[in-house]
């Protein structure tokens, strides 16, 4: 693994770590590409051509399924939305950077923004307050927004609904780089179903490049909730076993194991010509 922004995992050697400790064979991925391959095989992404799945959870997780594969990019790290800059110098990001997307459309950053109003008394803070453990600010997860939301609090609904607005920008951008026709979005916060998706939908349509002018993609809650990324981990295992990772015929990243041979000049492959065969050490 070579970065994770929310474990102190720097290039760690996680699958040899883990081949250590048990005794079958270890295969790493990244969660959200678990979860995006669980939805297009079996859940609400399957039979889609270009599928972006984005999960609300600690930051967003994003993973992408063109043409029935996984897209992992050149080097393995394709799909970290949620580190696109959205608002520059707006809040730190656990990446190192400002004003990530994450920052803005998460679980972690709903659970801050809910934190704030409540120490801070904002109107309806009393009422939230009532799913809250001792009804200490300091105490508030994310559930609890959720749950108070789906129950009709005032307060819980518009912080859910800032969440779906952000989403929706950041669909926005997506679709003008990608052109999905579905995005499906999972993760904790999804748990909130239309009272998210509705803003993003609303957010999407009215921002999206060519507006008017070009099929909209759909916006479908995950299928598999949280379950999701269990799901597509075995499913992407019994795949390896008939494309194991170091044949790179497409589904996994190739290895860059390899090491280039320097290229022969002229002047050496004219003298190993006019040399005649070559005996070559084996
Ligand atoms: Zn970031």
């Amino acid at each position: 693994m070579r970065f994770s922004p929310h474990l102190a995992w720097r290039n760690e050697p996680l699958r040899d770590r883990l081949s250590e400790r048990i005794t079958v064979p270890v295969l790493v991925d990244n969660d959200a590409n678990a979860a995006a391959w669980a939805e297009f095989r079996f859940g609400a992404g399957q039979g889609s051509r270009v599928m972006v799945c984005l999960t609300l959870g600690t930051g967003i997780g994003g993973a992408l399924v063109i043409n029935g594969r996984m897209f992992r990019g050149r080097y393995g790290m394709a799909g970290e939305f949620g580190h696109m800059t959205v608002v520059p110098d707006g809040h730190w990001c656990p990446c190192g950077n400002r004003g990530c997307w994450e920052q803005y459309a998460s679980g972690n950053s709903l659970v801050r923004d809910a934190r704030a109003l409540l120490a801070e008394g904002a109107p309806g803070a009393q009422d939230l307050l009532g799913y809250v453990a001792d009804r200490n600010p300091g105490n508030l997860i994310g559930p609890d927004v959720t749950r108070a939301a789906v129950d009709g609090d005032r307060l819980a609904i518009e912080l859910i609904a800032d969440i779906g607005i952000w989403l929706g920008r950041g669909m926005a951008n997506l679709a003008a780089a990608l052109d999905p026709d579905l995005f499906v979005i999972g993760g904790g916060v999804s748990a909130a179903g239309d009272l998210l998706l509705e803003p993003a939908r609303t957010v999407y349509a009215r921002t999206l490049t060519g507006r008017g002018f070009r099929p909209m993609a759909d916006i479908q809650k995950a299928h598999f909730g949280n379950d999701a990324g269990l799901i597509g981990a075995a499913d992407l295992a019994r795949h390896s076993i008939n494309e194991p990772p170091g044949m790179a015929r497409g589904f996994w990243p190739r290895r860059r194991t390899a090491v280039r041979k320097p290229r022969r000049t002229l002047r050496q492959s004219l003298s190993e010509t006019l040399a005649g065969p070559v005996v070559r050490d084996k």
